[in-house]
C-alpha cells in the first residue's frame, strides 16, 4: 500500500554534508520525498517531538542532540514507507545495524545515529502534521 512517512536526517548526518548521499539511498531504494525542509529545532520542539520519551534517562541529552544543528524534516512516500524506511534506517544502535543501511554506514553512535524514521502508520501522521500542512506536500 502507497504510504507517507516522517523521516529525519539528524544534525550529526548534516554537519558532516550527508544529506545527499542519504537522499539517494533512499531514493535507490524506492522511496520518494515529497515535502522537505532543513531548519533547526528548538528545545521546546524538540522535547514535543520526542516526547514519547520523555521518562528515558537519555532524553535530555537527545534533546541537546537533536537541537545542536540543523535537520532535514522531510515526507517519504512509496509502498509500505513506513517499514521500508526503517529497513534502509537499520537498527537504533549502528553497532547492531545490518550491512549497507544508512545507520550501519554513517551513524557516529547510538544517539548520533544520522536519520529518524517513524515507526508506524499512525506516528506517521502524527509526525508529519507536526512539520507540515498538506499544502506542503506535492506527491
Ligand atoms: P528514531 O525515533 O530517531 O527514528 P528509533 O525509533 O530507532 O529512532 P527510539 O527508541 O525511538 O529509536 O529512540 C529515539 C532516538 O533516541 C534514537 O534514534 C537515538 O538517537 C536516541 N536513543 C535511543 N536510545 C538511546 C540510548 N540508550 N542512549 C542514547 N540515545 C538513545
Ligand atoms: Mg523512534
Amino acid at each position: 500500500m502507497t504510504e507517507r512517512t516522517l523521516s529525519i536526517i539528524k544534525p550529526d548526518a548534516t554537519r558532516r554534508n550527508l544529506t545527499g548521499r542519504i537522499n539517494a539511498m533512499l531514493e535507490e531504494a524506492g522511496l520518494r520525498i515529497v515535502a522537505q525542509k532543513r531548519t533547526r529545532l528548538t528545545v521546546d520542539e524538540a522535547r514535543a517531538f520526542y516526547a514519547v520519551h520523555r521518562e528515558r534517562p537519555f532524553f535530555d541529552s537527545l534533546v541537546t542532540f537533536m537541537t545542536s544543528g540543523p535537520v532535514v524534516v522531510q515526507v517519504l512516500e512509496g509502498r509500505d514507507a513506513v517499514a521500508r524506511n526503517r529497513d534502509i534506517m537499520g537498527a537504533t544502535n549502528p553497532e547492531q545495524a545490518a550491512d549497507g543501511t544508512i545507520r550501519k554506514v554513517f551513524a557516529e553512535s547510538l544517539e548520533a545515529n544520522s536519520v529518524h524514521g517513524s515507526d508506524s502508520p499512525d506516528n506517521a501522521a502524527i509526525e508529519i502534521a507536526f512539520f507540515f500542512s498538506a499544502r506542503d506536500i506535492t506527491g
